[in-house]
């Protein structure tokens, strides 16, 4: 199937039927305990991330009560999070940070947002979109798989397919193709095993596992 710029329209029209105004599954009350739960949620799952934030937040939502505890007590908080010695020597780097440069606020711009420890360029995206309204798309396993699977985006990088979805995609709906790109990936899309059985964009797929006849606009 060679995917036009009809099929393009299609695939994300679909999309956007199915997932709507889905957003994130992490749980949250402020730009800052969006940014922990983000920088949690790698190599985690949101389930899981939820989990342990409800256990922490209560206790520590803000940078300063942060910064108030030792390495080894923060590893005991998320101690069951994948990676959780380098996440927590990362919280209590982005926390002390925000304290010494940012007045104890979460910035909104993307150059500050990357200086912080633990937070890369999806952890930015996702925080500028989520917590600011900014357009953005944070290309995440999910985003990436179902893009190329789809042909929306073919890069073999993230930075790549940010770059292809952007062009593709109306800025108005950055943050939330973001999330629909997101739940198809979680829902349906997955992994190993994706469902094209029952798939809505079964038609509209080159690389379904399921021989259909192609969609025409
Ligand atoms: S048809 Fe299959 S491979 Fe294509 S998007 Fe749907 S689940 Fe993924």
């Amino acid at each position: 199937m060679r995917v036009t710029k009809a099929i393009k329209k299609e695939q994300l029209r679909r999309l956007e039927e199915t997932y709507k105004d889905e957003g994130t599954m992490l749980h949250y009350t402020s730009p800052f305990t969006l940014l922990v739960a983000v920088i949690l949620s790698a190599q985690c799952t949101d389930k899981r991330v939820n989990i342990i934030t409800a256990r922490m937040f209560p206790r520590l939502d803000t940078p300063q009560k942060m910064v108030a505890l030792s390495l080894s007590d923060m590893e005991k908080e998320i101690h069951d999070c994948g990676l959780y010695k380098n996440k927590a020597k990362n919280l209590l780097g982005m926390a002390h940070e925000l304290l010494t440069k940012f007045n104890g606020e979460v910035p909104e711009d993307f150059d500050d947002l990357v200086s912080l420890p633990g937070v890369g360029r999806k952890t930015a995206n996702v925080v500028r979109s989520v917590a600011f309204g900014y357009p953005a798309i944070a290309v995440d396993t999910h985003v990436f798989r179902v893009s190329n699977r789809l042909k929306l985006a073919i890069g073999d990088t993230p930075e790549k397919v940010e770059e292809e979805l952007k062009k593709v995609i109306p800025m108005k709906n950055w943050s939330r193709a973001h999330h629909w790109l997101i739940w198809h990936g979680r829902r349906i899309c997955h992994a190993r095993n994706p469902k094209c059985q029952v798939c809505p964009l079964l038609n509209v797929c080159p690389s379904a596992m399921i021989k259909v006849s192609a969609w025409k606009p």
